[in-house]
Order: C-alpha cells, then sequence, then structure tokens
C-alpha cells in the first residue's frame, strides 16, 4: 500500500461531512480517533514442527453508540492504518443504518492459503486468545471479513467460551448455525448490495432488467451481489477473482459460474469454459462499459491511475474502501454516482446483529423475517442517506457520512465527556 495511508482519508471525510453539518471541530474531534488499539505478536507452531511469529490487531474505533463491532481478516498486506481505517468505516456504517454499535476491526498479518488446516486454526485460537480482554458480547464482537469465514468464526467462538468457561455464542458473528449462527448472515452482505443498488437505480432510472453489472472479487460479498442481481433481472456481463477475469458481451451463465466457484473460491478463471466469454484482467474488468460496476475486493482498487477510464454509470461500494479519495473526486467530475460502502455493504453487519440479539436473548428467527428486517432497515437507511444528498446537493458518500456523523455526535453529547 505504500505511503498511501487509508485512515487519513477517513479523517478528511469525517472533516468534511462535520464542517457540512455546521458542526464545530470539538463536537466531532473524537470520532477522529480510534478509541483503543492493540496490536500483538504471537507464536504458532506449524506442522513441520518449527514454531513461526506472526503479527496481529485489534482497534476499537468507537463505543459511542454502544459495543464495538466488525470483522477479523487474515492477509499478507493487513497493516495498522488499515484496519485503524476499517474500524472507522464500521463505527459510519453501524450509524448509517441505525444499529446499536460502534466500530473495530482485526487482522492478522498472513497469507492463509500458505497454511495447512491445523496451522490456520492455531493461528486463529492463538489470536483469539490475544485479543480476548477486548472481546466479548457487550465489548466488542467480531465477525468475517477477508479470507475468514463461518468455520475460523466457530474456533472464534469456541476459544473465548473456553477461555470463560462457558458458552458465550454472542461473542463472534457469521457462526455456523449449529453453534449459534443465523440464518441469512452468509449472504447478508450480497444482498445488501443488492437492495442498495436496486434502489438507487430506481432514484436515478437505470431499469434493472438487462443492466449490465461487473463484479471484482467473487468471494462471499461479490458472489451473493452476482447471483442476487442476476435473480432480479440483471446482466453479469463480467466477474473476477485475484487469478482475473471472465468477459462475455451477453452475460455470464452466473450459476455456471458459481458451481465453478464452488470447487476452489480461488479457482483461475483460465480454467472456466463456458462459450463466447474471453479473458480479462482486473485492471481490464474495472474499465469495462458497464451500466454497474461492484468493486467486492479490496481496498484502493479505483485509484488516481484508472479512475478516468472508469466507464461504469454507477459504482456500488461492495468492498471496504475501494475507491480512493483521487479517484473520487475525478469520478464525481466524470459524473459517475458511487453509492459508498458504509451504505452499500452494510447488510452485513445488519444482519451479524441480528444474530447477536438472537445469541444474547437465546431466541432464533426464521429467515423469512431476517430477510424481511433486513429490507427495512436499509430501505430506511437509503431514503436518509439519499435525502441528505440531495437536500444538501453533496455526494452520495458524504450525505452518508453526514447521517452518521450526526448520530455519532447526538450520542457523545447525550453521553457527555467523562470524567
Ligand atoms: P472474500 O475473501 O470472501 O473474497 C474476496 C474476493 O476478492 C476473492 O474472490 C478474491 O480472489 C478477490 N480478490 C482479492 N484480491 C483481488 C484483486 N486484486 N483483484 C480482484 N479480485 C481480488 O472476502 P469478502 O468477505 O467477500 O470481502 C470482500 C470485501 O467486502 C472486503 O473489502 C471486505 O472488507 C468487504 N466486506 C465484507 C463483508 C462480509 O460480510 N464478508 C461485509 C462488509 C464488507
Amino acid at each position: 500500500m505504500g505511503a498511501y495511508n487509508p485512515y487519513d482519508n477517513v479523517v478528511a471525510m469525517i472533516r468534511d461531512a462535520g464542517e457540512k453539518l455546521g458542526y464545530k471541530e470539538s463536537d466531532y474531534v473524537a470520532t477522529m480517533y480510534p478509541e483503543r488499539e492493540l496490536k500483538v505478536s504471537f507464536p504458532v507452531r506449524m506442522d513441520d514442527g518449527t514454531v513461526k511469529m506472526f503479527e496481529g490487531y485489534r482497534v476499537q474505533h468507537s463505543s459511542s453508540r454502544g459495543p464495538c463491532k466488525g470483522g477479523i481478516r487474515f492477509h499478507q498486506d493487513a497493516d495498522e492504518n488499515e484496519v485503524k481505517a476499517l474500524a472507522a468505516w464500521m463505527t459510519f456504517k453501524c450509524a448509517v443504518v441505525g444499529i446499536p454499535y460502534g466500530g473495530a476491526k482485526g487482522a492478522v498479518k498472513v497469507d492463509p492459503a500458505k497454511l495447512s488446516r491445523g496451522e490456520l486454526e492455531r493461528l486463529t485460537r492463538r489470536f483469539t486468545a490475544m485479543i480476548a480482554p477486548m472481546l466479548g458480547p457487550e465489548r466488542d464482537i467480531p465477525a468475517p471479513d477477508v479470507n475468514t469465514n463461518g468455520e475460523i468464526m466457530g474456533w472464534i467462538m469456541d476459544t473465548y467460551s473456553m477461555l470463560k468457561g462457558y458458552a458465550v455464542p454472542g461473542v463472534v458473528t457469521g457462526k455456523p448455525i449449529d453453534i449459534g449462527g443465523s440464518l441469512g448472515r452468509a449472504e447478508a452482505t450480497g444482498r445488501g448490495v443488492m437492495i442498495v443498488a436496486s434502489e438507487i437505480m430506481k432514484k436515478v432510472g437505470i431499469p434493472m432488467k438487462g443492466a449490465r453489472v461487473v463484479v471484482q472479487g467473487m468471494g462471499n460479498v461479490g458472489s451473493v451481489s452476482a447471483r442476487l442481481l442476476a435473480e432480479q433481472g440483471a446482466t453479469i456481463v463480467a466477474v473476477s477473482n485475484k487469478t482475473g477475469g471472465i468477459y462475455k458481451e451477453s452475460g455470464l451463465d452466473i450459476a455456471n459460474v458459481l458451481t465453478f466457484l464452488d470447487a476452489q473460491k480461488e479457482r483461475p478463471f483460465k480454467e472456466y469454459n463456458e462459450s463466447g466469454i474471453s479473458h480479462v484482467s482486473n485492471d481490464e474488468l474495472l474499465t469495462l462499459k458497464t451500466d454497474i460496476l461492484i468493486p467486492a475486493a479490496l481496498e484502493n482498487q479505483i485509484n488516481a491511475d484508472n479512475a478516468a477510464r472508469i466507464q461504469a454509470k454507477m459504482i456500488v461500494e461492495g468492498a471496504n474502501g475501494p475507491t480512493t479519495v483521487e479517484a473520487d473526486k475525478i469520478l464525481q467530475k466524470k459524473g459517475v454516482i458511487v453509492v459508498p460502502d458504509v451504505l452499500a455493504n452494510a447488510g452485513g453487519v445488519v444482519v451479524s446483529y441480528f444474530e447477536w440479539v438472537q445469541n444474547i436473548q437465546s431466541l432464533m428467527w426464521d429467515e423469512d423475517e431476517i430477510n424481511k428486517t433486513l429490507s427495512r432497515i436499509m430501505l430506511k437507511a437509503i431514503d436518509a442517506v439519499h435525502e441528505m444528498h440531495t437536500k444538501h446537493n453533496v455526494s452520495i458518500r458524504t450525505g452518508a457520512y453526514m447521517v452518521a456523523l450526526k448520530k455519532l455526535v447526538a450520542a457523545k453529547t447525550t453521553r457527555g465527556i467523562f470524567p
């Protein structure tokens, strides 16, 4: 990531939203600093008997509106500034959709593809033990993110429960169903992306039927977004993973693509067979002519190098922080509508919230109730953000930050400053 510091962008966004709302800096200054940061180094015994050291982080950005909430990612490029930015985005995301959480995020600097299953489990359990003093259903609740999944959340739940001496399902969300996971959680982020995309498309007059959609990153978020948008009548023309992408002018057979990826998430698209497809690099994919572009991989994918070449009418940020500040400015000048991450991918944390509520109440909801309630919460947030965006003549991103900052400042003001 070089000298680029995503946390600087977060601070710039907060300041901008604060100024547009007419606040004094002292009203919102606390939201510009993470409340608590922990950096850990820990050993893991590898299968060959050697011991390897790993570095990890947990950052709690804000607990003004409730316990801190945010995913854990395993990635070789993870660093403190990235985790700080991701934690802050969680604070704003939870406030945008109005769920009673603050923001947090965690990461281990590791390429999990290079670990055996046993090594991955030992790394997860040791990292959980290292950050355990910060965790708890009323303190800080992790969830899956890049390269982590339900199985890993299960190991986190088990490790934390072993340390406590009793089962604590509410310490983590995105768990498998049989240990207190929620129906609908696995696909919640992609479902939210679909809901937000279709609502904003209605507002700006892009018909869903036949809309061309490009998805970068066919992981959890990207693959569900692609499937649900295809079900709504959109045409998915291109998709990718880290190995590269595929493109088909008349639309890919998305069911076939998903079956292909079922075998292995990172399966090289070079091995994919469908008549009429061509292979594209991730850079080519991002600049394809399309109605909707969904970046659903990592940060900084749309940047000063490629923003001028983007041909999408609308970008719906499935990933966190896929668009840099410079790119955002270029896109705004070009008239590209950017639906920001803090709104577009909030569906995941909303259903994580439902999972946590079910855990602490020892209750279970059915999937229909979950999807309906998710939809209701997302529609309310979309309307609030859209109203802010039109009323103040600001970008949708600034509108979303303004909606969130108002709630954060209100919470801080009501609680007051201790002591
Ligand atoms: P994932 O690990 O399931 O999938 C990531 C995908 O991105 C994989 O297909 C991978 O091959 C691909 N990828 C990685 N590097 C790439 C590159 N350079 N070019 C193209 N593709 C690349 O992760 P996920 O959970 O789907 O998360 C994706 C993004 O969505 C992240 O930014 C994450 O923070 C965000 N997000 C996830 C959730 C969730 O519930 N999982 C919720 C909100 C936001």
